[in-house]
């Protein structure tokens, strides 16, 4: 008998009726002769609601308190999933995250899972069980409830998967897998039947929210296959897994584009050591995530850094760089909320040339202006102006051919 993990999003356990469809669902994969284990997220809006209820009641809700009401959410979920087996006559029975033996640090609404004691969760799946675990939660070492960070259901369901060994961790929600560009921008765009963990990541880290970054890593660091797919069609999905992949393939993989970008520039920086680890070092301090940063070659000792935010992060950055960029004696500080980033991601594009001169030749025969570029081993990033995003995505998806099959 294999053991399947399994994870249904939110909105595929919106309502009543589509908690009925998951469990049978469930119910079939148990009838293929299979051990199954469920992680669920939140019902719908669950999350965002209990959120903006806590903030009703006050203007800073306690971070220990605001943990246990969103846990909530998922055992909701959970128990209702367990209730439509029940009403199947499959034997099943749901576990709280602590019950379920996913043990974190205390860092409440962020906490890192540190183990998992699955004891629980075999002797039941021992009895005949169908196990139904609620997500995105676990427990400290005190019996206090945290909370894993938001879309964190996916990494209970990986650290599930590799504590059990399971065979297959597979992820289930209103998507179909994983496309070669947003099919929302792209209509050409392509389901790919597979990616590799690093491209994955790079794609969710720049942009694909299909899936948490935090799960393809745990999903790569246990070497467990993810499957992402709808829970909505019988349609494959996408296996995201670490290889070896058959088939020789378009070096580029996929486009992803991210909207939610502002840059800074300090203009006038005088070149001396320490001046970046005043600026950087104030902006973690001030709790800033700094994404791209680059440094002009500098003309006379004097150069421009700029790097980029959130925008929910720029005015924040703003008040921390302004007054460093007065004592160091920078010019100016200048700022700029309307930009986007657009991706190639590709583990073939590495040791292939020509890729970075595509890319740019395309973004100018289109004339946009690239304001940065960065790149990773499998990555290559344009920031440009946010309303010519869209517009980048699609003549880029043409230029490298991504609707061919491989
Ligand atoms: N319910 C949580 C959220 O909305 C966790 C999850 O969905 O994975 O972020
Ligand atoms: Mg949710």
């Amino acid at each position: 008998m294999a053991l399947i993990v399994q994870k249904y999003g939110g909105t595929s356990v919106a309502d009543a009726e589509r908690i009925k469809h998951v469990a049978r669902r469930i119910a079939r994969t148990r009838e293929a002769g299979n051990e199954v284990v469920v992680v669920v997220s939140a019902m719908g809006d669950t999350t965002d609601d209990l959120i903006k209820l806590a903030q009703q009641i006050c203007d800073k809700p306690d971070s220990r308190e605001l943990d246990v009401l969103l846990s909530t959410g998922e055992i909701v979920a959970s128990t209702l999933v367990t209730m439509a087996l029940h009403g199947m006559d499959y034997p099943a029975i749901s576990l709280s995250g602590a019950q379920a033996g996913i043990q974190t640090d205390s860092s409440y609404s962020r906490a890192r899972i540190l183990k998992v004691e699955s004891q629980r969760v075999k002797s039941e799946l021992d009895k005949g069980n169908i196990v139904i675990v609620a997500g995105f939660q676990g427990i400290t070492n005190g019996m206090d409830v945290t909370t894993l960070g938001r879309g964190g259901s996916d990494t209970t369901a990986v650290a599930l998967a590799a504590s059990l060994g399971a065979g297959v961790c597979q992820r289930y929600t209103d998507t179909e897998g994983i496309y070669t560009a947003d099919p929302r921008v792209v209509p050409e765009a392509r389901r790919l039947p597979e990616i590799g963990y690093d491209e994955m990541l790079e794609l969710a880290t720049y942009g694909n929210k299909v899936i948490h970054p935090r799960a393809v890593e745990l999903g790569e660091l246990y070497n467990v296959p993810i499957l992402v797919a709808s829970s909505f069609t019988d349609r494959p999905g996408t296996l995201i897994h670490g290889g070896p992949f058959m088939e020789v393939r378009n070096k580029a993989r996929s486009v992803a584009y991210d909207l939610d970008v502002a840059k800074i520039t300090v203009v006038g920086v005088p070149d001396r050591p320490g001046i970046a680890a005043a600026i950087f070092e104030a902006l973690a301090r001030a709790g800033v995530s700094v994404d791209t940063i680059v440094q002009n070659a500098s003309i006379n000792n004097i150069t421009d850094l700029s790097f980029t935010v959130a925008k929910s992060q720029l005015a924040k950055a703003m008040e921390v760089v302004r007054p460093i960029a007065k004592t160091i004696g920078a010019r100016e500080c200048t700022s700029d909320d309307k930009l986007g980033k657009v991706s190639i991601i590709g583990a073939g594009m590495q040791n292939t040339p020509g890729y970075a001169a595509r890319m740019f030749g395309t973004l100018s025969e289109k004339g946009i202006n690239i304001e940065l570029i960065t790149t990773s081993e499998i990555r290559i990033t344009c920031i440009i102006e946010e309303a010519k995003v869209k517009d980048a995505v699609l003549a880029l998806h043409r230029a490298f051919e991504l609707e061919k099959e491989d």
